[in-house]
């Protein structure tokens, strides 16, 4: 059986605000092992982003994160100093926006060099390995690519050169949010195929609204406003959802009309997602029924 890589529990992320506090994330849980694909799908706010920013500890100052635990490689994660000296060497984050990511003044040779350099990679073999790294990226001829800097750089490229920089590292985990948005199918499955070729070791989390990213994984959890809704293997969750919410999500995508799920009450039930539901009724205000199918927990029965 492959090591777990991350073991993570949220127990309650938490926002203040000036005179209320509003819970982000509630008792999502999952593990993910060494060559394992997770995606945590759900719409903006459904709390899948807060998730990934809290394994590595980069939540905003005024969120906070009670009763949460983080273990990571069987070791816990204790505080933030400790997660950042993993950051960029065996945690790796792979941003929406690549442009945003890169440094603006430096060139795309000097950013891979330096994190080939925290890797002991000695300087006469670092142009060979920075090259190595944006050839199986997807960036030819690389060689041409390691004297630009990064205004010199299309959208897309800007990606490949993060995903390169990134995989200049020990990653045993990886985090991508949203890193298909904005690709067409054939880019999506190309940027797939460069995660596989680089990081074939690592486990890895995608944070995306893509179902057809989140088909690609393995494995797949849905959020709606910052709780768990249903998971498991990705193939048989979107086929056969069980939840209302899947449904909506895969009934709004393009190719099944893009059906709208409205607002249509107010919200007074534990289900996060009972104000738009169809199928929403009186027993939706007491406690939600739920139960375990092969080991995971997912909620409504109705
Ligand atoms: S608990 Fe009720 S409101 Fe929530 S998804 Fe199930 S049927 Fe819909």
């Amino acid at each position: 059986m492959p090591e777990v890589i991350l073991s993570y529990q949220s127990g309650l992320i938490i926002a203040q605000r000036r005179s209320s506090t509003r819970t982000l994330v509630r008792d999502i849980s999952f593990t993910l092992r060494e060559g394992e694909s997770l995606a945590l799908i759900g719409e903006t706010g459904s709390g899948k982003t807060m998730t990934a920013l809290s394994i590595m500890g980069l939540l905003p100052e005024n969120v906070t994160q009670q009763n949460g635990r983080i273990l990571f490689c069987g070791g816990e994660l204790s505080g933030k100093k400790d997660i950042r000296s993993k950051l960029g060497v065996e945690i790796v984050y792979i941003p929406q926006n690549g442009m945003e990511f890169l440094n603006p003044s430096r060139k795309v040779k000097d950013q891979l060099f330096d994190n080939l350099e925290k890797l002991g990679v000695p300087a006469k073999e670092r142009k060979t390995a920075a090259m190595e790294k944006l050839a199986a990226a997807g960036l030819q001829p690389p060689e041409s690519f390691l004297e630009k800097y990064p205004f010199q750089l299309s959208g897309g490229e800007a990606q490949r050169v993060t995903i390169a920089i990134s995989a200049c590292s020990r990653a045993r985990l990886l985090i991508a949010d949203e890193p298909t948005n904005g690709l067409d199918p054939e880019a999506k499955d190309r940027f797939l195929r460069h995660i596989d070729t680089l990081f074939p070791n690592a486990a890895r989390l995608f944070i995306t609204h893509d179902i057809a990213v989140a088909e690609k994984c393995g494995r797949l959890i849905v959020l709606c406003g910052g709780k768990f809704i249903e998971g498991g293997c990705s193939e048989s969750v979107l086929r056969h959802p069980n939840h209302p919410y899947t449904q909506a999500l895969k009934d709004a995508l393009v190719e099944n009309g893009m059906k709208e799920t409205p607002v249509v009450r107010e919200s007074d039930s534990d289900c996060p997602f009972y104000s738009r539901c169809s199928k929403a009724c009186e027993r939706c205000l007491g406690e939600i029924p739920h139960q375990k199918r092969d080991g995971i927990e997912w909620r409504c029965v109705l």
